[in-house]
């Protein structure tokens, strides 16, 4: 699963992100037997929280574990490649897209799909970074349950961003203020809704959060504003801009980029770039782990049916292989009655229908060596067999 790539392959799929998006899109191109090359370097965006919920039985584990366990999972996959190295650059070729790593190496596949993630901006103010994740936090859903009952404040301004997320946290806790950090913003309709439910409004300019305990959901803290009274609080949700972690979208003329996340088909995760693919949080759906994961299945299977396919008819197309070194010349093609066999090499995908593909080891598959309009060259060397083929097969399959 690990390992060096070869630049000179064409793989099926080039997933950037190994995220539980990127991961899961893997994974289930992993069971459709496609070649994959997956880049991750490392740094999601829930790195600095201290446990995932509401992923189903995942609750409460280290989102650390979570991608370990999908890692080791998909090491059963031989078609899936990690590699650990950053994507900075992509482009459109023949055969689809290419991109280009951080270290300079190049690798081209049929479909792209990116899975990056985005990153929060959070206030810049002394406390903040130091609590995140452990007592800041940006997701009601996520860390909501776990703050319940504590005495929290709201950053944030106007009346979604501010007050909708105020309102919001009336579900789990009923000692709320509102902090702007400067001019709220605030309609009179939303003061009003939120004088009704008892949260304060503090517009002061915030100076700092002074820490006297940062231990994961069990903190304390004084807000420091620069003027007025101190607030002593328990936890912070934010509601501030986040931005993609990578522009490749935007470089491969995706004109649904924002910074702030693709737009994609609901169905199957495609932008209008055909073979462009954008799943979990780089895409505008909800932000939430499973939701990355399920958007890369998703994507997954929207690639997958998305390949072209085109099927050798019974007779009508002729083929030469070279078997355990032994030519086999314009053999027809027949019906095809016992294994099959699904591979790729260079541009083509084959898909072979053949008695003796039952015979092959699972990790040393045929092989094609060329392929021309008159058809392909086969090569089966002989160690991939289990025992060598006793007649000449017959052969039928797939280009795709
Ligand atoms: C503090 C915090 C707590 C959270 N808690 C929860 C929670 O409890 N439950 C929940 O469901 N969600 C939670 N989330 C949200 C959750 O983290 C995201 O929804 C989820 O991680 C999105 O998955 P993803 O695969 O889209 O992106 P990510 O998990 O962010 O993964 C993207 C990956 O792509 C890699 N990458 C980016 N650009 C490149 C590139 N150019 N080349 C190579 N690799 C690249 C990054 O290194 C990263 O590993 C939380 C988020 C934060 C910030």
């Amino acid at each position: 699963m690990s390992g060096s790539p070869k630049q000179t392959d064409l793989w099926d799929a080039i997933i950037v992100g190994g995220g539980p998006a990127g991961l899961n899109a893997a994974l289930v191109l992993g069971r459709c037997r496609r070649k994959v090359l997956l880049f991750d370097d490392g740094r999601p965006r829930n790195a600095v929280s201290h446990a995932l919920h509401g992923f189903l039985s995942r609750d409460g584990v280290a989102p650390a574990q979570l991608r370990a366990i999908a890692r080791e999972q998909l090491a059963a996959y031989a078609s899936v490649v990690v590699d650990e190295a950053r994507v900075v650059d992509a482009a459109h070729t023949d055969t689809g897209f290419s991109v280009r790593t951080r270290d300079g190496r190049r690798f081209r596949a049929r479909k792209l799909l990116l899975a990056a993630g985005v990153a929060d901006a959070l206030p810049d103010q002394p406390g903040f970074r130091e609590l995140y994740g452990a007592a800041v936090f940006h997701c009601p859903y996520c860390d909501g349950w776990e703050m319940r009952d504590q005495p929290l404040a709201i950053y944030g301004r106007g009346d979604h961003k501010g007050g909708g997320l105020a309102l919001e946290m009336t579900l789990w806790s009923c000692d709320i203020v509102l902090c702007s950090d400067g001019p709220s913003g605030l309609s009179t309709d939303y003061r009003q809704r939120l004088d009704r439910h008892g949260i304060a409004i503090r517009e002061e300019r915030i100076a700092r959060l002074e820490v006297d305990s940062s231990i994961p959901y069990q903190a304390s803290f004084d807000i420091v504003f620069e003027s007025g009274p101190l607030l002593r609080r328990a936890g912070i949700f934010f509601n501030t801009e986040s931005r993609q972690s990578t522009d490749l979208a935007a470089r491969l003329g995706c004109d649904t980029y924002s910074p702030k996340g693709c737009t994609v088909d609901n169905d199957q995760q495609m932008t209008h770039v055909p073979g462009l693919y954008v799943a979990g949080d780089a895409s505008r759906d909800v932000l939430q782990a499973i939701i990355a994961a399920a958007e890369g299945a998703k994507a997954a299977i929207g690639s997958t049916r998305r390949c072209s396919t085109r099927t050798w008819r019974d007779g009508s197309y002729q083929r030469r292989a070279h078997l355990c070194g032994k030519l086999l010349a314009n053999t027809q093609l027949t019906r095809p009655d016992a294994a099959q066999a699904r591979f790729y090499c260079g541009s083509v995908g084959i898909q072979l229908l053949w008695p003796a593909v039952s015979e092959c080891r699972p990790d040393s598959m045929p092989r094609i060596s060329r392929t021309s309009r008159r058809g392909v060259d086969l090569w089966l060397p002989s160690e991939s067999l289990r025992k060598p083929p006793t007649s000449n097969p017959a052969l039928t399959g797939q280009c795709f």
